[in-house]
């Protein structure tokens, strides 16, 4: 078998690139995306993250910060991201079927079975045309493993001299050259300066990179492992590398000797192409205002077990198990969380039952006198939807799912063809207050007919 080698393709500042993709004018402008119902800073462009503005601001203790510095403010357009997203994972598909789309913008390619004579050419090749089909800037990391790949990703975002391309091989062992260690002296894990001299990066051996990765920056060790390390001398990735495998499995469990073995270039963490089947769905979401309408909640639950029956459906799962959370607000005196949740003996992905069981589970604790302030459904316990058709105790009455499955088809078909929502149960439409708030939001410009970009022309 071939020695595999991975890609990994990674947006820069994903949320941000898709609104300057529009607003072309906000190139070079501080730039913030925020969550759902504008509670915090889920993405930033690099002019954003130079103010020091820290991920997951919060958005009413920065606003006065925003405006004294013309921070551009968005609402998350997610719908939007999700078909940028779509069109990318379409182009890096056409590059290879060897695929696993990690996140919303990130995807591990596997380039073991490509004929490539120069991983940094190719990856300057993919790298344009993301830029040139879709618009949004990438940074490229390759590598013989997974962890290294994205080890690689992480440093071309960051310097600029790399031109977002990372290419790293743990062999053979080059010896370091002196300047490496100048330039490295300046980077150590307390005291470290990210950007390079421009001109001296391109030559870095494997180790320098390793040595110039803080652990806590390694993929799989993040902030709960990263102390234990460090408490052991392990700041930086090369250091990791180092640890004898039991010591690491002693550290961190058998993880940790994967993530070692994982830096010295041999791969455990293979393409997981099929996307790992989830093991549960939620939807929640904060209201846009508190509430105790009770036609509101009964809409905004049927609107979240709506959407999770779409996911699972799409998924080809069916849910044994469905639940319902709801909550005061956190930062009000007499904070409350009720939960309840069922169980059904006849799994399935419809969302009329569905949202019959969520809303039935709901008045169970509702009171009128209470002003909920946020909401979820969750889906878990899935088995195929294969499943019915091998129900060998006969407690599945095979006419009422047969319609059933009919009558989901026929909804997703009508919805994919006529936009999203544009059938949908009645129950999701009794209210209003409690979907979010996004005065900020941009245009959702390629996925509604009604609010596609204009362009004038001047006489
Ligand atoms: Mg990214």
């Amino acid at each position: 078998m071939r020695q595999p080698i991975f890609a990994l393709i990674d947006c820069n500042n994903f949320f941000v690139s898709c609104e300057r993709l529009f607003r072309p004018d906000l190139e070079n402008k501080p730039v913030v995306v925020m969550s759902s119902g504008d509670g915090c800073v889920v993405a930033r462009s690099n002019e954003a993250k130079a103010l020091g503005i820290p991920m997951g601001a919060p958005v009413y203790k920065w606003r006065q910060f925003f405006k004294d510095n013309r921070v551009v403010q968005f609402s998350g357009n997610f719908e939007l991201y999700g078909d940028i997203s779509r069109r990318i994972t379409d182009v890096l598909a056409s590059v290879t079927p060897q695929i696993e789309v990690y996140s919303v913008d990130e995807s591990f390619l596997g380039l073991s079975e490509l004929k490539i004579d120069d991983y940094r050419a190719w990856g300057r090749a993919v790298r344009d045309k993301i830029w040139q089909w879709i618009g949004i800037p990438v940074s490229v990391g390759v590598a013989p493993t997974k962890t290294l790949a994205k080890l690689a990703a992480n440093h071309a975002k960051v310097h600029p001299a790399l031109n977002s391309v990372l290419s790293l091989s743990p062999l053979p062992p080059q010896p370091e050259r002196q300047r490496e260690r100048f330039i490295l002296s300046h980077s150590t894990a307390k005291n470290r300066v990210r950007i390079f001299p421009s001109d001296s990066v391109k030559g870095l051996s494997f180790h320098a990179w390793l040595r110039a990765t803080p652990v806590q920056e390694v993929w799989g060790v993040g902030w709960r492992l990263a102390p234990r390390l460090q408490a052991e001398g392990v700041h930086d990735a090369l250091q990791l590398s180092q640890l004898r495998p039991q010591h690491a499995q002693q550290l961190m469990g058998i993880h940790g000797r994967q993530l070692v073995a994982e830096l010295n270039g041999l791969s455990c963490y293979p393409l997981e192409r099929e996307g790992k089947a989830q093991k549960s769905i939620a939807r929640t979401r904060t209201f846009g205002e508190d509430t105790g309408d009770i036609g509101s909640l009964e809409a905004a639950l049927a609107s979240f077990a709506a959407k999770a029956a779409f996911r699972l459906r799409v998924d080809h799962q069916l849910a044994r198990r469905a639940g319902v959370f709801a909550t005061t607000n956190k930062h009000k005196p007499g904070y409350q969380v009720w939960r309840r949740e069922t169980y059904f003996p006849v799994p399935t992905a419809d969302t009329g039952k569905l949202i019959a069981s969520v809303v039935d589970l709901f008045h169970k604790f509702y009171n009128p006198h209470v002003k909920y302030h946020r909401a979820g459904v969750w889906l878990q316990d899935f088995v195929p939807v294969d499943h019915l058709q091998t129900d060998v105790f006969g407690s599945v009455n095979v006419a009422a799912e047969g319609r059933s499955k009919a009558r989901m088809q026929t909804l997703d078909s009508i919805n994919e063809r006529f936009g999203r929502g544009k059938i949908r149960y009645a129950a999701e439409a009794l209210g209003n207050k409690w979907e979010p708030k996004h005065r900020l939001r941009s245009p959702r410009y390629v996925t509604r007919w009604n609010e596609l970009p204009v362009v004038h022309t001047l006489k």
